[in-house]
């Protein structure tokens, strides 16, 4: 991996904005996304604030010499065509990429020469969902968040007994996965003040957030053969941010005893640059250790690599920005930050145990993390972990405004970098959507 060119932390880039500082997008990341332009859905890869097209640089002459399956996904958009021709083909890709973007290069010459061809501006073209996602799987792989929660609702017993054995998971929508900016409608459904009811029919009046990391599946695997746990981010195109709308009221009724269903299916916002796990490869670090008295996981998902590097060194943040914050023309405010390696459970032990059965994962196919909670309380990824279920409400600094659940108007913005000596810093872009008013219509 330190020998990854692409990595290299001296490249230079002839697109000036990939040097910015602080930019989430240097050209050590090259983000894959699903762009609209001229009515049609592009490939494209973001540098500083601008969409290299890669149908465009394809059919420039500046890709040639792609095997042909890679070059004929580059012409349209979502990625699942691209996500289809594997791992190692985003690999080549990618180095590909790297030496047309950067200045010192014959490539790189003549792609500056193109650039009014190549590039847009980011500000200019609408972002999709990266794929068509054809399955969606949330986990639940967050032993804080886990333990949290579960305390709330079982104090005596917080953390059932499968959960350091058994990655916990479900499966979730896909078709509605919303892409960043989309607004998110209050949901209706049964709502019970008790636990044993009876509900009544209306808003939901507990809506939550979920701040997630997602994985898009490249390659995948026939049905009836898994996956082995070393093999498993071979699996893997790259990772986005990944917010879990949530309705607490109708989740607290309904959820026994098959799990989540109508509290989490009406939205899940998706961002809309995949960070490929190349651009990954410098924030890796160990799988979080398990005390003396855990039980180690089963053989199978067990992996001296996945152990030593199958975490992912991402700082993740949860900003809010209320109505009254806008009225008054002050920034969103930081509820929580915190860090992907805490969790119990790795992206590749989640694929790997997804497919232990046969269960066939597709290009495409996005698996979610659950809630990324930390120990501290400053990094608890939802409102209902930050506000105790409503027992210690949120206090805005900018406005006076306390929150222990969503109102309406609030947009909920996610953020994500990664950060470490001698790698550039890189960045996932915003996970961003506004809960707006639920239909009156749907009252009657
Ligand atoms: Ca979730």
């Amino acid at each position: 991996m330190a020998t990854d060119p692409t990595l290299d932390p001296a490249l230079r880039c002839w697109v000036p904005s990939a040097h910015a500082e602080g930019t989430d997008f240097p050209i050590q990341n090259l983000p894959l996304g699903c762009f609209v332009a001229d009515g049609a859905a592009h490939v494209g890869v973001a540098i500083g604030d601008q969409v290299l097209d890669l149908r465009a640089a394809r059919d420039g002459g500046h890709l040639d010499g792609l095997p042909a399956a890679t070059a004929e996904a580059l012409g349209q958009g979502p990625l699942n065509a691209l996500f289809a021709c594997g791992r190692a083909a985003l690999t080549a890709l990618r180095g590909r990429v790297s030496v047309l973007l950067r200045a010192d290069t014959p490539a790189g010459v003549r792609g500056q020469g193109d650039a009014a061809r190549l590039l847009r501006p980011m500000r200019e073209v609408t972002m999709q969902l990266p794929c068509a996602v054809g399955d969606y799987t949330d986990f639940y792989a967050s032993i804080d968040h886990a333990t949290n929660v579960g305390s709330m609702f079982r104090p005596d017993q917080p953390l059932l007994p499968n959960y350091r054995h058994v990655p916990i998971g479900y499966h979730g929508r896909s078709s509605s996965l919303i892409p960043t900016g989309t607004p998110v409608r209050r949901p209706h459904g049964q709502l019970a003040a008790r636990p044993e009811g009876p509900p009544t029919f209306g808003a939901s009046a507990r809506m939550d957030y979920e701040l997630e990391v997602g994985a898009f599946i490249a390659g995948g695997n026939p049905l009836g053969t898994p996956i082995p746990l070393r093999e498993a981010e071979g699996h893997i195109a790259g990772l986005v941010l990944v917010n879990d709308w949530s309705a607490r009221d109708i989740q607290s009724w309904e959820y026994q005893p098959l799990g989540p269903f109508l509290a989490k299916n009406f939205a899940t916002t998706v961002s809309p640059w995949v960070v490929t796990l190349d651009a990954l490869a410098p924030f890796r670090a160990p799988a979080r250790a398990r005390a003396a008295d855990e039980p180690a996981p089963l053989p199978y998902l067990q992996d001296r690599g996945n152990a030593a590097a199958g975490a992912v060194g991402i700082t993740l943040e949860v900003w809010l920005r209320t109505a009254s914050m806008r009225a008054r023309g002050v920034g969103p405010e930081r509820l929580s930050h915190g860090g992907f390696t805490t969790m119990y459970w790795t992206l590749a032990q989640l694929l790997a145990h997804h497919a232990s059965n046969g269960c066939n994962l597709r290009p495409g196919d996005l698996l979610a993390s659950g809630t990324v909670s930390g120990p501290e309380r400053t990094s608890r990824g939802c409102l209902l972990e930050l506000a105790w279920r409503g027992a210690e409400p949120v206090t805005l600094a900018s406005t006076g405004e306390t929150r222990s659940f969503l109102a309406d108007g609030d947009e909920v913005i996610l953020r994500g970098w990664c950060e470490a000596p001698g790698a550039v810093r890189i960045g996932f872009g915003e996970c961003r959507g506004m809960l707006v008013a639920a239909d009156p219509g749907e009252e009657a």
